[in-house]
């Protein structure tokens, strides 16, 4: 694997994405092009005022209202990119890296794929990520999403197939899951994560959780966390600080679970099975050393 390449530094160029910002906080994403101009309802911007500068400059259009330039950060990207199949939010996304922990050189199983976003989330982690999408237009989009915002240096391979009928990667260091029915892939988990290995199940209802966790208790998974993320924007003025009056209140429920080693019988002997069941049953959840995280 290549070392990750810093982001686009230096000034803006051609076919380089930037994000406008007009007076009102209104976001434009668009591709740089010498000559062209672009529209919005505050006036027109030439892009050749944009070109050649630095990220960060302010421009002005048409009516002489002031535009702010920046790259489009990823959040930026995911809510501004074309979509098919809904896509999982920023707040969710950066949730998801630490609870699935993520990380550079990983061999991540994803599915479904979608639109891509959660995608794109993975490959910044640097993990190598193989998805199972079942729609074929879905997984063309997400490759195009992905050819256009994460760059070509990013180990990405999408296949057209359901992930419920099998995987054929083996030894997968984690399995990352949004589709309606995740319990329908445990069976095959076990078999291509390797031990120890993470599961993940991002689901937006609580009976689609409750109907996971029961299959996880019953299969070779353990040390199951089911939890949500509420994220909470502030109006901050010199004269009123406040919580914004507006947020998000739903998404969805992230659920991980643990592949364990099948229970030695000679473990049995000593007691280490009991443990065992009490933390697949989740009924020992006051304990002192168990910290909210
Ligand atoms: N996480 C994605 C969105 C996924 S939407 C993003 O951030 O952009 C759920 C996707 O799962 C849809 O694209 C759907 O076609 C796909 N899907 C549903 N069942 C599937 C299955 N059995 N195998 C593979 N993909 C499946």
């Amino acid at each position: 694997m290549t070392a990750a390449a810093p982001g686009p530094r230096g000034t803006l160029s051609p076919g380089e994405r930037v994000l406008l910002v007009d007076a009102k906080a209104r976001r434009y994403l668009l591709t740089l092009q010498a000559g062209a101009m672009f529209h919005t309802h505050a006036g027109i911007v030439a892009h050749d005022s944009i070109i050649g500068r630095t990220e960060g400059v302010s421009v002005v259009g048409s009516t002489g209202r002031v535009f702010l330039v920046v790259r489009p950060t990823l959040a930026d990207v995911v809510l501004k990119m074309p979509r098919g199949a809904q896509v999982i939010y920023p707040k969710d996304l950066g949730a998801i890296l630490l609870a699935a922990d993520i990380g550079p050189g990983m061999t991540v199983l994803e599915a479904g794929v979608g639109s891509g976003a959660l995608s794109m989330a993975l490959l910044r982690a640097r993990a190598d990520v193989v998805g199972y999408e079942i729609r074929p237009d879905f997984a063309a989009g997400a490759r195009a999403n992905v050819a256009a915002w994460s760059g070509s240096d990013v180990s990405y391979r999408v296949e057209e197939r359901d992930v419920y009928e099998g995987i054929d990667e083996t030894d997968l260091d984690r399995i990352v899951l949004d589709l309606p029915e995740p319990w329908q892939v445990l069976a095959h988990a076990a078999k291509t994560l390797r031990p120890g290995g993470v599961l993940l199940a991002y689901l937006p209802t609580i009976n689609q959780v409750a109907t996971l966790r029961a299959a996880l208790t019953r299969s070779a998974f353990g040390m199951a966390e089911t939890s949500e993320t509420l994220r909470r924007t502030w109006h901050v003025e010199e004269r009123s600080v406040r919580p914004d009056h507006r947020m998000v209140g739903h998404t969805g429920f992230l659920t991980t679970a643990r592949l364990l080693v099948p229970v030695d019988e000679g473990e049995v002997q000593q007691g280490g099975v009991e443990q065992r069941r009490v933390e697949q049953s989740g009924d020992e959840s006051g304990d002192d050393e168990d910290e909210p995280v």
